[in-house]
């Protein structure tokens, strides 16, 4: 099974490719976690009976309901799941060093880019023009240009403020992970289906 078509990221309400918002009751440590490597879908979970022998099974929602998407997706047994997901985690802590030096360069590229000011900058540069237009205004000259260089700054500044706060928010999910590897400081162990059964989790 391919580590894409499993894991592998956790999302609040997803959206999928078919438009569709999917937000189920986080029922079990894998929902909403899994998604479709053929169609994007996620992944859900199915009690499975084939000729009496009971097991459970993941399957892309495309193939259990009518999403509009056809396909193809294999269906996968959950302990599969399990060990798949272990090795994925394990395979990231294990390169937990480098990962992390590439990371901290990415925070701090994020971090400069965002130092720019862009919207200071224009916020001046809005109010020498809102001078100059309100002069030209009294004394009745052609005002237009400055007019139309004012509108074009707002929208400008209106992107500016849009790139800022994807920046913060990329800044906050890089520092997010970086503090949850810190804290990792062994391999897991093998996926315990028992001790999740029986804790309830
Ligand atoms: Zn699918």
């Amino acid at each position: 099974m391919q580590v894409q078509e499993e894991l592998v990221r956790r999302s609040k309400g997803h959206i999928s490719t078919s438009g569709k918002k999917r937000n189920f009751s986080a029922n079990h440590v894998f929902s909403q976690i899994i998604f479709c490597g053929e169609c994007g879908e996620i992944y859900r979970r199915v009690h499975w009976n084939n000729r009496g022998k009971k097991s459970i099974v993941w399957r892309c929602v495309s193939r259990l309901e009518n999403t509009g998407l056809a396909c193809h997706s294999r269906t996968v047994q959950e302990d599969m799941i399990g060990l798949a997901t272990v090795d994925a985690i394990n395979k990231l802590l294990g390169q937990k060093d480098d990962f992390l030096i590439t990371l901290k360069e990415n925070i701090e590229t994020v971090i400069s880019e965002t130092d720019n000011n862009i919207v200071s900058e224009i916020d001046k540069k809005l109010e020498e023009l809102q001078k100059d237009l309100l002069r030209l205004a009294n004394s009745k000259e052609d005002y237009n240009d400055i007019a139309d260089e004012i509108y074009r700054l707002r929208e400008e500044r209106h992107k500016a403020l849009a790139e800022e706060a994807g920046k913060k928010g990329s800044k906050q999910r890089l520092e997010d992970m970086e503090k949850f590897l810190n804290e990792q400081s062994t391999f897991l162990e093998e996926y315990d289906e028992a001790y999740r059964e029986n804790n309830g989790l």
